[in-house]
């Protein structure tokens, strides 16, 4: 089934939404993403009842739009870089850099224009941050990876492979320092222990031995990141 779209009135808000159609061993459910709020359910579920979801959250969804606009991609909007809020901030000439709290991009572009900019610092940026990382906790570790490569991944913070090649997500540029080390460590590890044996946390355990605590933030963050849709 396509997708349907559609719109949602009422004293509240005026909105566009976008109907999806999931397999059945997903979750209905209602998200916010770039201003339009998408609706997720299976098939068969009637229009009346996507209305009554909709009104009944309508305060929420409002709440989302308006949190999503202040956080969006604007100039003076912000941008979550190491566990902090930056300011995007427009510039004469072709500059895309990371100075004090601010993402520094060029003047004159457009809502999509200024994320895919965003996005050009992540990975520009963002890269060099996780290789010195890498590179300290691999002399620390003594563990050193044949390769070092971001992805547009959501939901996975890093991986390791056979070969020992690591794979982060742009988005772990989101989260603050220590969760960030703390992944690369978790990463590192698994080049001498694939699996999450205690062995494998022992490892682990030698830089971080607050490891579980640090785990429990990072679900936490993360579940905040999902709401807001970001991951
Ligand atoms: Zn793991």
């Amino acid at each position: 089934m396509r997708p349907t779209t559609g719109k949602f009135k009422n004293d509240l808000i005026d909105i566009i939404y976008e109907h999806r159609y999931i397999k059945w061993y997903d979750t209905s459910s209602i998200k916010v993403h770039k201003g339009k709020v998408i609706i997720s359910t299976y098939e068969g579920v009637s229009d009346e009842s996507i209305n009554t979801a909709l009104e009944n959250r309508a305060e929420w969804i409002k709440a989302r739009i308006q949190e999503q606009y202040d956080e969006g991609f604007r100039y003076g909007g912000s941008v979550l870089y190491r566990g902090q809020n930056f300011t995007i901030e427009g510039r004469e000439g072709n500059v895309f850099d990371v100075e004090g709290n601010s993402f520094i991009i060029p003047l004159g572009l457009n809502v999509i224009q200024i994320e895919e900019a965003c996005h050009q610092i992540y990975l520009k940026v963002g890269e060099k941050v996780l290789r010195e990382k890498v590179d300290k906790y691999s002399k620390i570790m003594n563990l050193y990876p044949t390769s070092i490569k971001m992805s547009e991944a959501r939901r996975k913070w890093g991986s390791c492979d056979y070969d020992a090649k690591l794979v982060f997500p742009w988005r772990l540029l989101m989260l603050e320092d220590k969760l960030i080390d703390y992944v690369i460590v978790h990463e590192l590890a698994h080049i001498k222990e694939m699996d999450h044996s205690k062995s494998f946390w022992d490892v682990v355990s030698q830089v971080f031995p607050d490891h579980r605590k640090i785990r429990k933030e990072l679900l936490i963050i993360q579940k905040d990141l999902i709401r807001r849709s970001l991951l």
